[in-house]
């Protein structure tokens, strides 16, 4: 997928690919970009979103989560400000719905949500949860985001070295998600200027089983759409113990 508005304006390629894994029932994962069919648009929007729950209500919980998101961010379009501030304040929309959502059920529901707004050629990124973005430029891939986990609380803290954390039969314990609380901290960046052959990956946890280096090669080895597919594949070939989506961004 390709879209040029003008020659100022970057061409952007995209995939994505979302897998059940080799253990789950369902994939409790959910992503989009938007708008989806207009090749001119002048702002796009990528996001993952990655449900907990059980069965359904997971499944409802990132759906809810991507479907607010991005109504909110684009009827803001226009008058609703920064772009920061209008994805922002999209997921605290989306915190809001699946927090009533999940008020209305007896199972606990909840999701992660990562999503970078595409400006102006600018890239703008809003997070809450342990789904990732990174950007790969000159052959480096830089982490945007910090997992809100125990596991990485306790290794900002330096109770945990990089390797406990990474193995801690509790890394997967979220400090903040969606549906949670009705008052949620959104982390916000701005991820400046994208720039030809910049890739922005961004992904739910069920690739960190797969290691960044590994990530980099497939990344670097592919076209987007690709590579999604082989990181997907090598997630299930390391076990596949979880829902697994890929989303990855290209400046050409
Ligand atoms: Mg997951």
């Amino acid at each position: 997928m390709t879209w040029r508005k003008n020659k100022t304006k970057p061409v952007v390629h995209f995939g994505a690919c979302s897998d059940v894994g080799r253990v789950r029932a369902e994939n409790e994962d959910a992503c989009g970009r938007f708008p989806r069919e207009d090749p001119g648009a002048e702002e796009q929007l990528f996001i993952v979103a990655d449900g907990m729950g059980g069965h359904e209500r997971g499944r409802e919980a990132s759906t809810t989560a991507v479907e607010v998101v991005q109504r909110t961010y684009f009827a803001q379009a226009g008058g609703g400000g920064p772009v920061l501030r209008r994805l922002e304040r999209a997921v605290q929309r989306a915190n809001a719905q699946v927090h009533e959502q999940a008020a209305n059920g007896r199972v606990k529901m909840g999701t992660t949500c990562t999503a970078l707004a595409l400006a102006e050629g600018r890239l703008f990124l809003a997070h809450v949860g342990d789904s990732r973005a990174y950007r790969i430029r000159n052959a480096h891939l830089e982490p945007l985001t910090q997992d809100h986990t125990l596991a990485e609380d306790l290794r900002r803290e330096h109770v945990l070295t990089d390797d406990e954390a990474r193995t801690h039969p509790r890394r997967h314990v979220l400090t903040r998600a969606l549906g949670i609380d009705p008052i949620l901290q959104v982390d916000l960046r701005e991820g400046g200027a994208g720039r030809a052959g910049d890739r922005f990956l961004l992904c739910t946890d069920g690739l960190a089983e797969v290691p960044e280096g590994e990530l980099l090669n497939a990344v670097k080895s592919h076209p987007p759409q690709q590579a999604c597919e082989a990181l997907v594949q090598q997630a299930n070939e390391r076990g596949g113990r979880d829902n697994v989506t890929v989303l990855i961004v290209a400046f050409a």
